[in-house]
């Protein structure tokens, strides 16, 4: 390690609390420090260069290095670094990123709330369906659906629909209703079941719990359309229309939260239109910005809206809203990074280069150590275990983090996510990239499966 970098990662070891991170043992091993990254590539303060797997955390669409990003960025500093949008304020930036969000959304989601994080956009969800059935007169009908694995971020309100148990433990969540439902994975949690006798369980189990808790107290259905941080996990045929149905038939919002799966990563503008339903609420953030820029939006259909703005009228405000809401700064980055996706065609590229990926992927499942390969577009899961009976192999975890540090030292950046090794690379990936990152992986299972022997 160099001089600056090593003092770089005492100073780390020494004061700073790291986010899901054992941090007793960063106080002994220290950091990874990145210092710059080109494309779809990162390097590390040793200079060794990596394929970034994931996209950072599944965000960066348009690579690390864009500098349409950077000018939108320094020309916004330039005019106006800061405003806020409370009591009518309003400026240009966050004005045209929301129209522009209401016309490619699905529906008629044509209302836009901004805040800086998907964690409290979730929050922010809770809160207006809340105010909105409140004003509704209807105050029972506060509980949520959530699924276990799902992921919706870490505040306390977004946490307690987050379906993981780390997020849970000795954090006293879920601190508010939730009932999280059987997670859609097909070879995990419907073996011996066919794909379509599994939807039609999935869907049994939901409108089950809806009668047995009363529809009267289900405010909403919260889901990613594809699973992203809880293990990639695709939905079983018919399951999405069908919750879409369950939900209309039982007067309960749906709620999309596409904090991964927007702009793109599925091969569609969002995960909803790839699964065919239409949420009343969609939460987006990661790719809205490249992440360049901390930025997630809530898009609400005019119903929704409605009761809340009658709401407002009446109390005399919207007692809600972040210090930062819709940042000049951020909402101008988005616009410049949409407008890319859009003029490079990085949707169509994630359908192009998603197919290819899964298709190489695909090879995996030769691997011994290796139970199902899956995704969609550019997200893929790749998990240990018993192919046939899907059973685990070894303790939680423990292969799959093999796997993940085996495919940093062959140069590649992906997760490990209890079982499963997940991969979500930047939206802008070549053949030539896809070939690597494949080939890489591959030699890091191949050299976890030995070990395991
Ligand atoms: N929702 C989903 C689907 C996510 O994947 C995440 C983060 O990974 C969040 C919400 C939370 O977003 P943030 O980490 O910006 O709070």
């Amino acid at each position: 390690m160099n001089k600056i970098s090593n003092s770089l990662a005492i100073s780390d070891q020494a004061h700073s609390i790291h986010p899901y991170t054992n941090m007793r043992a960063h106080e002994r091993d220290g950091p990874m420090i990145i210092t710059h990254g080109k494309g779809v590539h990162v390097y590390d303060s040793e200079g060794r260069e990596y394929i970034e797997g994931l996209g950072g955390l599944w965000s960066v669409a348009v690579g690390f290095s864009e500098p349409r990003l950077r000018e939108a960025a320094m020309r916004q500093m330039d005019a106006l670094p800061y405003y806020h949008s409370f009591a009518h304020k309003a400026h240009e930036p966050s004005i045209k990123l929301a129209e522009k969000l209401a016309h490619m959304s699905p529906g008629d989601l044509n209302r836009v709330f901004f805040t800086n994080s998907g964690s409290e956009a979730n929050d922010t969800v809770v809160k207006m369906v809340w105010f909105m059935n409140n004003a509704l007169g209807r105050p029972e009908k506060k509980k949520f659906l959530a699924r276990l694995k799902g992921y919706h971020g870490i505040t306390v309100a977004a946490g307690s629909l987050t379906g993981l148990p780390a997020n849970h433990k000795d954090f006293d969540l879920p601190a508010i209703p939730v009932t999280h439902l059987t997670c859609p994975h097909h070879w995990k949690n419907g073996q011996g079941e066919s794909e379509a006798e599994f939807t039609a369980r999935l869907l049994k189990e939901t409108e089950d719990t809806i009668l047995a808790e009363g529809p009267e107290t289900i405010a909403a259905f919260i889901g990613e359309p594809v699973m992203g941080a809880g293990g990639v996990i695709t939905p079983p045929e018919g399951y999405w229309p069908g919750i879409a149905a369950l939900c209309k038939k039982y007067d309960i919002l749906l709620v999309a939260d596409e904090v991964i799966n927007g702009f793109g990563r599925l091969g569609t503008t969002f995960g909803c239109q790839r699964y065919d339903f239409t949420p009343d609420i969609m939460v987006v953030s990661k790719q809205l910005t490249s992440s360049y820029m901390p930025l997630a939006a809530i898009m609400v259909s005019e119903q929704v809206y409605d009761a809340i703005a009658d709401n407002t009228e009446k109390l005399g405000t919207f007692g809600h809203g972040y210090t930062a809401s819709g940042h000049p700064v951020a909402t101008a980055v988005a616009l410049e990074n949409l407008a890319i996706i859009e003029e490079r065609d990085l949707i169509g590229n994630a359908a192009r280069m998603g197919e290819l990926m899964q298709t190489q992927l695909k090879a995996l499942e030769g691997n011994p150590i290796v139970g199902e390969v899956r995704g969609v577009g550019l997200i893929a899961g790749i998990e240990v275990g018993k192919k046939d009976t899907a059973e685990a192999i070894g303790p939680m975890g423990v292969l799959a983090k093999s796997v993940y540090m085996n495919a940093q030292e062959e140069g590649l950046i992906c997760r490990n996510v209890y079982d499963t090794v997940a991969l979500c690379p930047p939206l802008i990936v070549t053949e030539d990239d896809i070939t690597q990152m494949v080939e890489r992986l591959t030699r890091a299972f191949d050299r976890t499966a030995e070990w395991a022997k």
